[in-house]
């Protein structure tokens, strides 16, 4: 599996003019190598990988490299002082004429200080972008099926989140009941801060949860999602305090009907940006294209917001074109919000098919009246 990551990597090395790529990104350590941890730096060889972790991650690299899921050809460095220091110190010994870096995933400081060490070896460094977050927007078997678990898990949590919804609840102890069900439910940890957006504070699409006390008539947007075995998961529903009203009504159906519309464009070879005009142009004919002000949806993974991202070409700008692939999984998450009244995002995981695509999350989307 690592193998397999890597070396499909590794064919990227050649259009980027260089023999090795010093990993930076936490995330894309644990894709290329399985390392879990708040510190570390990989360095991919054109055959074998350098891991530099410091001793609080001695005993878990062993454990790892001792499981089916050993990254193969690993050398382990123990960093005693700095990470900086014991790169610096690896990479003077490489024979290896371009030596690429994560340019979104390090500093300023941090590129001075190699340069500084390194003198007149740093002119081997090489900027690089994206390289390895583009190889992870298609997931493997084993990252498909922790998707699948991970989106698969949220249907206790949303029931939970539905019995916490009542009149006079606060949009914070409903988080609470969110975060403590995901807990319940086997996950490591919220995969973000879960938004609770109730009345008015449901038209901010990036409201969290505050002290909002849950009335009867508004509509509640509740956004969550789960980590499990390293893997996000990121669902919205919209849901009403005691029946909804004709407006409240109007606005969800507009938006469901939005969302499945953009479920329906997914499929492998489709433009990302196709995908977000199916959902915007639902919202436009009802008069809601001005409400909906993001885009369509994201990949998900190791991290919530991954490439690609669904969003609208933009006008005047010529972009390259961005087909999804089977094996990407994103979310589909189309929303429409009017100030001062309240908003609806409903928001589902899919993974791209070859012939369209398969509903990871399965929680029901209908506008459910809660707190009766
Ligand atoms: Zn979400
Ligand atoms: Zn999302």
């Amino acid at each position: 599996m690592l193998a397999a990551r890597q070396n499909h990597l590794r064919t990227a090395f050649d259009e980027a003019g260089i023999d090795a790529l010093v990993v930076s990104s936490l995330p894309n350590q644990r894709y290329l190598t399985n390392h879990v941890g708040t510190a570390g730096i990989a360095v991919l060889m054109r055959s074998g990988c350098h891991l530099l972790v410091d001793p609080r991650y001695e005993t878990a690299v062993r454990d790892s490299q001792a499981s089916p899921q050993a990254c193969p050809e690993l050398t382990v460095h123990l960093v005693q002082g700095s990470y900086d220091d014991a790169l610096v110190d690896l990479l003077m010994g490489l024979e290896a004429a371009a030596i690429g870096f994560e340019a979104q995933h390090v500093s300023v400081a941090t590129y001075a200080g190699w340069t500084r060490r390194l003198g007149t070896k740093s002119e081997i460094l090489r900027p690089t972008e994206r390289l390895v977050e583009a190889r992870r927007a298609v997931k493997d078997l084993f990252e498909i099926d922790c998707l699948r678990r991970a989106a698969a898990g949220l249907d206790t949590v949303a029931e939970a989140a539905f019995e916490a919804v009542a009149p006079g609840v606060t949009e914070r102890e409903v988080a609470g009941v969110i975060e403590a069900a995901l807990r319940a439910a086997g996950y490591e940890r919220p995969a973000f801060d879960t938004i609770v957006a109730s009345g008015p504070n449901a038209a901010l699409p990036h409201h969290r949860a505050g002290s909002r006390r849950l009335a009867v008539g508004d509509l509640v947007v509740l956004d969550f999602g789960g980590v499990l075995d390293g893997y996000c998961s990121d669902i919205t529903r919209t849901v009403s305090v005691g029946s909804a009203g004709a407006e409240a009504q109007r606005l969800f159906d507009a938006v469901s009907a939005a969302q499945s519309a953009a479920v329906a464009a997914v499929t492998a070879q489709v433009d990302a940006s196709a995908v977000d005009r199916a959902a915007r142009a639902v919202l436009e004919q009802a008069g809601l294209g001005e409400a909906f002000g993001h885009g369509t949806g994201h990949g998900l993974g190791l991290e919530v917001h991954e490439d690609p991202r669904l969003s609208r070409t933009q006008a005047g700008v010529a972009q390259p074109p961005r087909p999804l692939a089977a094996g990407m999984v994103v979310t589909i998450e189309p929303g429409a919000y009017l100030p001062g009244f309240g908003g609806v995002r409903i928001e589902d995981d899919v993974l791209v098919t070859a012939g369209g695509c398969e509903l990871l999350t399965t929680v029901p989307r209908a506008l459910r009246a809660c707190g009766r």
